[in-house]
């Protein structure tokens, strides 16, 4: 049996998300490692961002060893960040690096990153330039992150303090709950307003919140078609949280 498809947005008729669809360039390359199990989830999240984001790259596997990105992105090059968890990474404190605040305030943090004040966590977001990702629930990721080895040597981040994840749904893939395109949406506001903070670029902080309104119509759909009473039975816990 094949169901019929929205060649717009490739989603089944019934749960066509066309007219939520934005089109966003990213201020950088984002990159992401998709494993091949997500692929098959009609929930999934980066189909969205293809539909929707500019710059753009996903690539399907588990290992990546012998592919090209690796050998592109081999070494440490200071312009690549894997947003992803893992000991001795940067953490960027989401609620505190999007906090719309005087440009005067703005500038005179950039000047202590200057000034060669490092800490653990001190950022450097002009030199930024691409952003990888894994796509797959957590232990799909971390099998991702295991078997490839020259992601190990680039600088890792870790989303502290995201807002709460609309994705009630599904079981996430990225710790804490979100989805991926949650993930991607809130580095990429942190990066543009970080980056804008010394070049002036005219990026606000919830820049890439449109992103958001494809996934969440897609959810919406979702719901509906579930039912709202198998809805709240099955998945309230996760909105109470
Ligand atoms: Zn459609």
């Amino acid at each position: 049996m094949t169901r019929k498809t929205c060649s717009g947005c490739d989603r089944p008729i019934a749960v066509c998300i066309c007219s939520a669809l934005v089109h966003v360039q990213a201020p950088c390359e984002v990159v992401i490692l998709q494993h091949p199990s997500e692929q098959k989830q009609p929930l999934a999240t980066v189909p969205l961002l293809e539909k929707c984001l500019g710059n753009l790259t996903v690539m399907v596997g588990e290992d990546f060893t012998q592919h090209p990105v690796a050998h592109r992105f081999t070494g440490q090059d200071p312009s690549v960040r894997v947003i992803y968890p893992s000991e001795g990474g940067i953490n960027w404190d989401v609620s505190r690096l999007i906090a719309a605040r005087p440009s005067a305030e703005r500038n005179q943090s950039a000047e202590v990153t200057l000034d060669g004040i490092q800490t653990e966590n001190s950022e450097n977001f002009t030199q930024i330039k691409t952003l990888i990702f894994i796509d797959g629930t957590w232990r799909k990721a971390k099998k991702i992150w295991l078997l490839n080895a020259w992601l190990h040597s680039l600088k890792t981040v870790a989303l502290d303090n995201m807002p709460p994840t609309r994705y009630q749904i599904r079981s996430s893939t990225v710790e804490g709950g979100a989805s991926t395109l949650e993930a991607v949406v809130t580095a990429l506001n942190v990066l543009a307003f970080n980056q804008s903070a010394e070049s002036d670029a005219a990026y606000n902080h919830k820049e890439f919140d449109q992103l958001l309104k494809p996934f969440e119509r897609m959810i919406a759909l979702q719901i509906e078609k579930m039912g709202e009473a198998v809805f709240k039975a099955h998945y309230s816990s996760a909105l109470s949280e």
